[in-house]
């Protein structure tokens, strides 16, 4: 009796968990696990699981889905859709959903790891395949390094991966090279001198420093990047001061940063430090600023000779066209880690989730951003079929193209 694609991603779609706490989808997984008699290991990085199947000699192909749903209230209107709610990390109940497809993911490893399996004969190498947490945080995947994943499995030769997408179902998207931008959060601390509201002159005023420095860092975007390279340098949050007569002595600016590359990544954090320090000093600041990366998450670079390969096999599966290229997508996602850390090759694609039939009316009326929902919208809610199988097979056809 093969896995019930349908019933497995049903129930984890009922069941969405948040980042960390994705206890119960660790459990069903390593169920399926077990039955198919795959060794596996669980609570790695928190609660990311890795399992193994050896099968001779040949390459380690690492397979990896993420688990987390998001705070997000479901408005998909289906007979499957969550009601569930969870506690985030600062206490608060929300909803949860599986906005971002990532009961997809986990539904399609499984399905592909029980094709492998039933299919070792056809193949030799070593599969791992990688349960990983809290990707919404971009913290699962180095969560699960830090937890020794790499050392505890075998080292990947390459690491694949996929995610559903607002594509036409039977769609594959994948793109040579940058597929999605690096970003860091970072929090800048500028420091001045309180003192009272009446008499700025004894004051090092923060405030004034924190408005210069906000609106000289949109200029690194405007007069420094080259137009025609994609750089975002966005203050998504600035906090100074408590009452209209005390100067503070400080303010706390939060940015997000993008870019495609890390030589662009390098490039526009040196801007944003030197601005920042710059502004500190024309406001005669006494104490450095304080700059933190709070969190870094690396370009999605997809190797291009993996990248070619897989596409001829993916078009040679599915048919010639299945395979389009989507452009580069400003988001960002931390599967590269693993292959990062390992100095190995990454290739992560794009499956279409959307009924071929709305998204070809959408497209034709020009609406696909009105009618066509996004991950991480209330609306977000691939059709079952033929999502499932063809994220199942594209697994299992990367896996078959990276092993002997
Ligand atoms: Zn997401
Ligand atoms: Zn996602």
């Amino acid at each position: 009796m093969g896995i019930d694609l349908e019933a497995l991603y049903t129930d984890l779609h009922r069941h969405p968990e948040l980042s960390f706490q994705e206890t119960r989808t660790a459990g069903i997984v390593t169920q399926h696990l077990t039955a198919l008699g795959i060794e596996f290991e669980e609570q790695i990085g928190r609660t990311g699981i890795a399992s193994v199947i050896r099968n001779g000699d040949g390459p380690v192909v690492w397979l990896r889905a993420d688990m987390d749903g998001l705070p997000v209230e479901e408005r998909t209107g289906l007979a499957y859709a969550s009601t569930a709610r969870g506690i985030d990390p600062s206490g608060t109940d929300v909803p949860v959903m599986h906005a971002c497809g990532h009961d997809m993911h986990v539904t399609a490893l499984l399905g592909a790891l029980e094709t492998l399996v039933n299919t070792k004969d056809e193949w030799s190498g070593t599969i791992v395949a990688v349960f990983q947490p809290a990707e919404e945080y971009g913290a699962g995947s180095q969560a699960m390094i830090a937890d020794g994943v790499l050392d505890r499995f075998p080292r990947p030769d390459i690491v694949l991966g996929q995610h559903v997408t607002p594509l036409p179902a039977g769609t594959i998207g994948v793109r040579s090279g940058t597929q999605m931008a690096a970003s860091d959060g970072l929090t800048v601390t500028l420091l001045g001198r309180g003192g009272h509201g009446s008499r700025p002159h004894s004051t090092i005023d923060p405030v004034v420093m924190a408005a210069a420095t906000v609106m000289r860092l949109q200029t690194i975007v405007s007069r420094e990047v080259d137009p025609r390279d994609v750089a975002v340098v966005t203050v998504g949050s600035i906090h100074a001061g408590l009452k209209n007569n005390i100067i503070p002595a400080e303010a706390k600016l939060e940015l997000s940063l993008r870019y495609p590359d890390d030589e662009a990544r390098a490039s526009v954090l040196e801007k944003v430090e030197r601005v920042v320090r710059a502004e500190a000093q024309a406001s005669g600041a006494e104490q450095e600023p304080t700059i933190t990366i709070d969190h870094s998450l690396p370009p999605t670079i997809n190797d291009v000779h993996s990248t070619a390969r897989l596409t001829l096999a993916f078009d040679a599966a599915f048919g010639e066209g299945t395979v389009v290229d989507p452009g580069m997508f400003t988001g960002s996602e931390d599967v590269s880690w693993f292959a990062r850390e390992a100095g190995v090759p990454l290739v992560f694609w794009f499956w279409g989730g959307v009924d071929p039939a709305i998204y070809a009316a959408a497209l034709a009326s020009g609406t696909i951003a009105r009618d066509i929902p996004t991950n991480h919208s209330p609306f977000f809610a691939p059709v079952l079929h033929p999502t499932l199988e063809v994220g199942v097979e594209a697994l299992v056809v990367a896996a078959r193209e990276f092993l002997d």
